[in-house]
């Protein structure tokens, strides 16, 4: 990071701002400049750099504070821990996002291991769940959601560090900032030292002289939050997206939890889904299958013509290419499949009524018989039973 360049600069935020606008400031210039998304640009990667730095700085109260105090020598080096991470570099983990995926997405199953903090004091954050029911017209569209999540959240007084306004957390006079405390034991097969987290300040390496009144020190306050999510289309139930960092506050230096959103996609009166396939039935009346169509299927926000061709038989399956959903990440969509079925009429007007009558005189080839001719087609029309019959009789 050039030197002299400010850390809220970077994210366009105010020296005051919340963890919140900080998260969502972040995630915004993340998925702007992340290397996924300029592939060979130097000065993205250079940005993209520049604010994950920015962002791993200040989304960590303890870090924020002595940066605020110090400048870039507060932490980059100087104090415990330090500052290393680099994007793309030994998985020291951390807080930012590792890949453009998990900016938006990731299935189920959390992000796995390898992403191991590195060790430091504070109390992490617990994984929150939350649950969200889907139509598949959204899953079609995708959808924007708020959900109203019940966290801890760092406490606003203090601004997470626990300490009262004005003061700070000072090292621990007993473990000397190691957070640890070695232990020698003499017994009569010589001495053994152990070493154990400093009883004094918790292992956590520092001590509050004077808790923040509001939340007693304990840098969190729970908390009513909206958070308003994308939901990117062809999702399906039982997907997760992990909100990093959107979970319970870590306190005092400690990481954030994760929040995950379990999906639910409710089923559809009409569709059934099979991946990123839909499956719908299709009524046909008798003259319809017999004479041929053109179906009209209304699918979600268009209406798709299919032909049906004269002579369709009842469950007949028709694929239409590339009208079902969506797939996860632009790898296409899926199709639309339907199913004829024929429907026999319950009830008849007086015209129709006429007309099967008809249409059965001229099948039965009594129409013909009074005319004088021969029965047309008789032999393709004989009922099931007759053909039984025929076939016993050996005819
Ligand atoms: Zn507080
Ligand atoms: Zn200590």
């Amino acid at each position: 990071m050039p030197v002299g360049q400010d850390y809220y600069q970077v994210l366009g935020l105010a020296r005051g701002a919340s963890g919140d606008e900080i998260k969502s400031a972040y995630r915004k210039l993340a998925r702007q400049y992340h290397p996924d998304v300029n592939p060979d640009n130097p000065e993205a990667e250079e940005r993209f750099k520049e604010i994950s730095e920015a962002y791993s700085v200040l989304s960590d109260p303890e870090k924020r504070q002595r940066y605020d105090a110090f400048g870039p020598a507060g932490v980059n080096g100087g104090g415990g821990g330090g500052f290393s991470r680099q994007y793309g570099g030994g998985g020291a983990g951390g807080d930012a996002f590792d890949t453009l995926f998990d900016l938006f997405f990731e299935a189920a199953g959390g992000r796995g291991g390898g992403t191991a903090a590195q060790p430091r004091g504070g109390l992490d954050g617990q994984d929150l769940r939350t649950d969200i029911y889907l139509s598949l017209e959204e899953v079609m569209t995708g959808v924007e959601r708020t959900v109203e999540v019940m966290r801890q959240a760092p406490c606003e007084t203090c601004d997470g560090s626990g300490a009262k306004p004005g003061t700070i957390a000072e090292t621990c006079s007993k473990c000397r900032g190691m957070g640890q405390v070695r232990q020698t034991q003499s017994t009569f097969l010589g001495s053994f030292s152990s070493v154990r987290p400093c009883p004094n300040c918790h292992g956590e390496g520092t001590v509050i002289p004077h808790p923040c009144p509001d939340c007693n020190g304990s840098g969190r306050q729970r908390k009513k939050e909206e958070m308003t999510v994308e939901i990117p289309a062809g999702v399906e139930s039982g997907m997760q997206i992990r909100l990093a960092g959107d979970g319970d506050a870590g306190a005092r230096g400690g990481r954030d939890g994760d929040l995950y959103l379990v999906l639910h996609v409710r089923p559809h009166e009409r569709f059934e889904r099979r991946g990123a396939d839909l499956i719908c039935e299709w009524e046909l009346t008798f003259p319809q299958a017999a004479l041929g169509t053109t179906a009209e299927i209304p699918t979600f926000g268009e209406t798709v013509s299919h032909k049906i061709p004269p002579g369709t038989q009842n469950g007949t399956p028709f694929t239409l290419k590339g009208h079902g959903l969506p797939k996860l990440q632009g790898r296409g969509t899926g199709d639309l499949h339907i199913v004829t079925k024929i429907v026999t009429p319950t009830h008849l007007g007086e015209e129709q009524r006429q007309l099967y009558e008809l249409l059965a005189r001229v099948e039965s080839g009594e129409m013909a018989r009074e005319n004088g001719k021969a029965p047309e087609r008789e032999a393709e029309h004989l009922g099931l039973f007759d053909r039984i019959k025929d076939f016993l009789s050996g005819g």
